[in-house]
């Protein structure tokens, strides 16, 4: 049997390294640029694209990936402890080549792509040559993809696809889009949508504007509101079948969801390396902040949402290389996705509150960081779904008590035991 929380100790050094560039190289980065997503952006490429070349070489680039695709396989279980560190920058994700939305797009389109579209839009993609956004909320429809109603109409050999989209981000510096269209209105309901892939450059596709988010007032407004206006695309753009748009996106979301839980371990720990500092620094009466209970409470806390938090997520990624097959994590992953949030709002929360006025400042990220949370509660499926999905799978092959009381009931435990060993003891 094999049962262990050590990391072994060539992969450590790897880590170790990355922790030092991570603090070394990659956070003054991010002082310095606006997104470190925009391909287009000469002072961004002249900074991350010399760190790149230093990820490749160390043999760190794109981890999410096997070597079929140019990366090195490592699996989820060392890319968890990867990202852990990458997750408390900005640029840290683009700079190890596994940001998202590219990551989970680069996915679909290794499953589901022809090999001219591979060509054209995974390999550079991979390479971080070109970004890339995924298209599939809607202005009046998010957590509920069966009230999509943007349409792909064959025409000959071209699909032609109108509609709106809401917060596709990246597109206004991505180089293709991949989007969610109804092709088949009359389907059941879970099989009326595909999914395609649209060159960037196709014309009938209108950037409404650009929407911002709180506390990213810093990267800019990148989250796109667009209208697709007869924007015809080759046949062979479709990904997939015909009508298993959602069959197609499970592919990228399973692993998105839990590649964000990782990155999030990474921003807790932060908030909480920083509110122990502060404990011992602020003076507190004749001590410090540190001498106080509720404080300690306050470290304590935290301390043990982010410990059950990150083992959630190592087991859930362990379990994902163990069984290479997601449909057996479905309810893992949702219970990551549903904890990340509340992880990360309450410890970011109390390290505002340990802050005092500095901690609520744009002096500090905390702001951001409990912001974040609230993205983290809604991309790739609000909390809510993914805790009534939690409770499906519990519920799955859950059978009804077959009596008046539970099955524990102790009363008839208690019967059972006493016959169980009747005629072992003498009559008292
Ligand atoms: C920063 C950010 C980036 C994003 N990037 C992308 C992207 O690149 N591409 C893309 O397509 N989308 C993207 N999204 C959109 C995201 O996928 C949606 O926000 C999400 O699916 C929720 O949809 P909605 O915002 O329309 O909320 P709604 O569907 O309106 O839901 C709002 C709230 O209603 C409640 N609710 C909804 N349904 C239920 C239910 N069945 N049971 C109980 N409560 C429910 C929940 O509290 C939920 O948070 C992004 C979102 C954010 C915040």
């Amino acid at each position: 049997m094999s049962w262990g929380f050590e990391t072994d100790p060539e992969y450590q050094q790897d880590l170790d390294w990355v922790d030092e560039f991570v603090r070394a190289e990659i956070e003054p980065v991010d002082r310095v640029i606006d997104h470190a997503w925009d391909v287009r952006d000469a002072r961004r490429n002249a900074l991350i694209k010399p760190l790149q070349q230093r990820v490749r070489e160390r043999k760190l680039w794109a981890c999410h990936l096997g070597p079929e695709l140019g990366g090195p396989g490592y699996g989820q279980l060392k890319l968890a402890l990867l990202n852990e560190m990458l997750g408390r920058t900005h640029s840290g994700p683009v700079v190890f080549g596994c940001q998202a939305p590219d990551s989970g797009n680069a996915e679909i389109l290794a499953h589901y792509g022809t090999p001219e579209l591979k060509e054209r839009y995974l390999e550079p993609l991979i390479e971080n040559e070109i970004v890339s956004a995924y298209s599939m909320t809607e202005p009046q429809g998010g957590s509920d993809p069966t009230a999509f109603v943007t349409r792909a109409e064959l025409d000959g050999d071209h699909w032609v696809i109108n509609g709106e989209k809401w917060f596709s981000s990246h597109a206004s510096f991505a180089s293709f889009l991949i989007v969610m269209a109804v092709t088949d209105p009359d389907a059941d309901r879970h099989h009326r949508a595909s999914m395609f892939v649209v060159p960037a450059d196709t014309p009938g596709i209108e950037l409404v504007r650009n929407v911002g988010v709180s506390g990213h007032e810093a990267i800019g407004d990148t989250h796109a509101y667009i209208r697709y206006h007869d924007v015809r695309i080759p046949a062979d753009h479709l990904l997939g079948e015909r009508g298993q748009g959602f069959a197609v996106a499970q592919t990228r979301l399973g692993g998105g969801r839990i590649h964000h839980a990782m990155r999030t371990v990474g921003l807790v720990r932060e908030s909480l390396d920083m509110m122990v500092e502060r404990a011992v620094s602020r003076r507190s009466g004749t001590g410090t902040l540190a001498d106080r209970q509720m404080v300690q409470e306050m470290l304590a806390d935290s301390w043990i949402q982010l410990e059950q938090f990150r083992l959630l997520v190592l087991q859930t990624a362990w379990k994902i290389d163990r069984y290479k097959d997601y449909r057996k994590v479905i309810a893992d992953i949702s219970a990551v996705k549903a904890a990340m949030p509340k992880v990360l709002l309450d410890v970011a929360g109390r390290a505002v509150q340990l802050h005092g006025s500095l901690g609520i400042s744009t002096e500090l990220p905390f702001g951001s960081w409990v912001m974040e949370s609230f993205h983290m509660g809604l991309a790739d499926g609000a909390t809510e779904l993914h805790k009534i999905q939690l409770a499906k799978q519990l519920l799955k092959n859950a059978a009804p008590a077959p009596g008046l009381f539970p099955t524990r009931h102790i009363p008839a435990l208690r019967a059972d035991a006493e016959s169980k060993f009747a005629g072992l003891f003498g009559e008292d």
